[in-house]
């Protein structure tokens, strides 16, 4: 895949980008080396300072960076402000909390006495260099809510970028160097995927992270794994929002187009697969075709625009087939399932909400990446429970009901890495976010964030 911005609203490519040759790479794997052999010996205060740096600069910044994001990928100018924001909040939080939620802990005197300890500490080290390996769907808050915390735990990042969003990659590196963080904290590595294995296999490359598609994930892991290095997956997803008959049917339909079509339908924790009980089928149906109807498809720049083309031809393609494979098997278009008359130009998609879906239909099992909902019928909770696990992933879920008892049992059954009741998934700085089955493992934000990366070190005493 070539590095380019390629403007999704209209095909054109606005600039192109060398990869990086091997003598510059090894330049930036022995920067790195060098600076967290330094960096690591600073304290939270200087990292807290340096980050809240780069929140005010990333801040001034908003306008123009929002407008880079979008021009690259295509995700309406609005929501790219909205993302900026989301990350200076993000740095700001873990500035403030890193140095309580990586704090010395001290088992109890009398639960190691046994071991011969007159005292124990428990003490989070940084682990190192940590390669980031990130995608273009929310091109800066992917990369943020691994940097944030892994500069503030004392690691040092390598950001391979997707290669569609080389812009971002490049602000990013810049931003962080603004803000003041010694040369080699953060670098921005243009290169292809197929310079991954050899820099994940460096021995000075402590780790990586991915978020991405499970190919990618399963090619980062087994070379992390054959190299026995630590690696989080954030994968992809094919999240359920469930309605039962007590809920808010009005506010569930609404919340349930934004939950589907956020970031023009493709986010990992977009709800994707809408099953209902039938008691109140026909009403959410309706209402929710109704708002995917609505909504102004368009010129990701005008403010006015809900939803902004797809980011690839190649993804608009794949989002075609998994569509006309579902309408030839007998599925039924409520709206959309085609591209937009008036654009001939770009890679648009008409919001799409697909009815009488059985799995024999891949989109059954497939994550449909961009604004194409699957609506479902079922008679009762554990017709629900049963269809919501039927997909390979699990990494949120939406329930929507008034019933304690219901909660409960969702919260007890959904196989996935979050339940969000009467509301839609989103992450937060203070909330683990991560997934089960497909959708990878480990967790990102939080405490539990944080601590992915850290060398989690007994410090015994006689
Ligand atoms: P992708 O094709 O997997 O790309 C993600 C990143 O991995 C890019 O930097 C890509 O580089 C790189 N890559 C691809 N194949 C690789 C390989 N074999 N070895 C090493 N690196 C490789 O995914 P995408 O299309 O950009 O993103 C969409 C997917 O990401 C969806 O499945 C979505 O659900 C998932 N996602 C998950 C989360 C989460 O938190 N769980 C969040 C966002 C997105 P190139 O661009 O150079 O190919």
């Amino acid at each position: 895949m070539p590095i380019a911005t390629v403007n999704p609203a209209t095909g054109e490519t606005l600039k192109t980008f060398d990869a990086l040759g091997a003598e510059e790479i090894e330049r930036r794997l022995a920067l790195a080396a060098t600076a967290f052999a330094q960096y690591r010996t600073t304290g939270f205060d200087r990292r807290a300072e340096l980050l809240n740096r780069a929140a005010d600069l990333l801040d001034e910044d908003r306008q123009d960076i929002a407008r880079t994001m979008t021009t690259e990928m295509g995700k309406p100018v609005t929501a790219a402000r909205a993302e900026a924001a989301k990350c200076a909040k993000a740095m700001r939080w873990y500035a403030e909390n890193a140095r309580e939620l990586l704090a010395d802990e001290y088992p109890s005197a009398d639960d190691v006495t046994d071991s011969g300890a007159s005292r124990a500490i428990v003490r989070y080290r940084p682990l190192g260099v940590v390669l980031a390996v990130m995608p273009w769907n929310f091109p800066l808050w992917q990369v943020i809510r691994f940097a944030a915390p892994a500069l503030m735990a004392g690691n040092v990042g390598l950001l391979k970028h997707a290669s569609n969003v080389p812009q971002t990659a490049l602000y990013l590196e810049d931003l962080f160097r603004r803000a003041g963080f010694p040369e080699g904290c953060f670098q921005t590595l243009l290169i292809g995927s197929g310079a991954v294995e050899n820099i994940l296999r460096d021995p000075r490359v402590a780790a990586a992270t991915l978020t991405g598609s499970e190919p990618a994930g399963r090619s980062v892991a087994a070379v992390a794994g054959d190299e026995v290095k630590r690696t989080v997956l954030e994968l992809g997803g094919s999240d359920p929002f469930v309605v039962m008959p007590s809920a808010d049917i009005e506010r569930a339909a609404r919340t349930a187009v934004t939950a589907r079509v956020q970031n023009n339908g493709q986010s990992c924790i977009a709800a994707k697969r809408f099953i209902v009980h039938t008691d109140v089928y026909d009403d959410f149906c309706e209402r929710f075709t109704a708002g995917m109807r609505d909504l102004t498809v368009g010129d990701p720049m005008q403010e006015s625009t809900d939803v902004g083309p797809l980011a690839s031809e190649q993804g608009r393609t794949d989002l075609e087939e998994l569509v006309d494979d579902a309408l030839r098997l007998g599925a039924t278009a409520r709206c959309g399932a085609q591209r937009p008359e008036k654009r001939d130009k770009g890679w648009f998609y008409e919001p799409t909400v697909l009815t009488g879906v059985t799995d024999a239909m891949r989109i059954h099992h497939e994550e449909a990446f961009g604004p194409v909902a699957t609506v479902y019928r079922v008679s009762g909770l554990d017709e629900a429970v049963t269809l919501a696990n039927d997909s390979p992933f699990g990494l949120s879920s939406n329930v929507w009901t008034r019933d304690d008892g219901e909660v409960e049992r969702f919260v007890r059954d959904l196989d996935a890495g979050g339940v969000f009741v009467n509301g839609m998934t989103a992450s937060h700085p203070a909330l683990p976010f991560g997934g089960v089955k497909r959708s990878g493992y480990g967790r990102e934000l939080s405490g539990h964030g944080i601590r992915e990366f850290c060398n989690v070190t007994t410090v015994w005493h006689a």
